[in-house]
This record gives C-alpha cells, structure tokens and sequence, in this order.
C-alpha cells in the first residue's frame, strides 16, 4: 500500500500547489500549511481538507512530470 500517495489524494489541491508546506508531526502525520496564510487572511493556515477549490492555487513545479535537466 502506498500511504503517501492516498494521504496527497486526500489533500486534493494543497498536495500540489507550490504554496503547501507539507508538516509531519511525531506520529507521522502529514498537514499541508499554506504559506499564503502568512500575507493573506482569506487562506486559512491549515486548510481543511481536501482542498477542491482554491483561488491561491499554483501548480507545484514538483509536480510536473518533465525533466528539466
Ligand atoms: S493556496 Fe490553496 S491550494 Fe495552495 S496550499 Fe493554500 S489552500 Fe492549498
């Protein structure tokens, strides 16, 4: 079984947007914290999850499937 996989799955956009900061606490739970809370109080700092809709969204670069080497 692939956790992590399923644990991104469940965070719908947050687990790709370029602004999600993935925390891991002792118990190796993940949250997704986004950083645009940090300047802007409509992002809540851990959104609830999953995240379907977000006007924050920008697709993580990590998240591509190109080889920019
Ligand atoms: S901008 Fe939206 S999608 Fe991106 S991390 Fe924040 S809440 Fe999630």
């Amino acid at each position: 079984m692939n956790d992590s996989r399923t644990d991104e799955q469940g965070a719908g956009l947050c687990a790709g947007c370029a602004h999600a900061l993935v925390i891991r606490n002792d118990r190796g739970s993940r949250f997704f914290l986004c950083r645009l809370s940090a300047t802007d109080p409509r992002f809540p700092k851990y959104p609830p999850l999953p995240v379907r809709q977000c006007t924050g969204y920008v697709p993580s670069p990590e998240d591509d499937d190109q080889d920019a080497s």
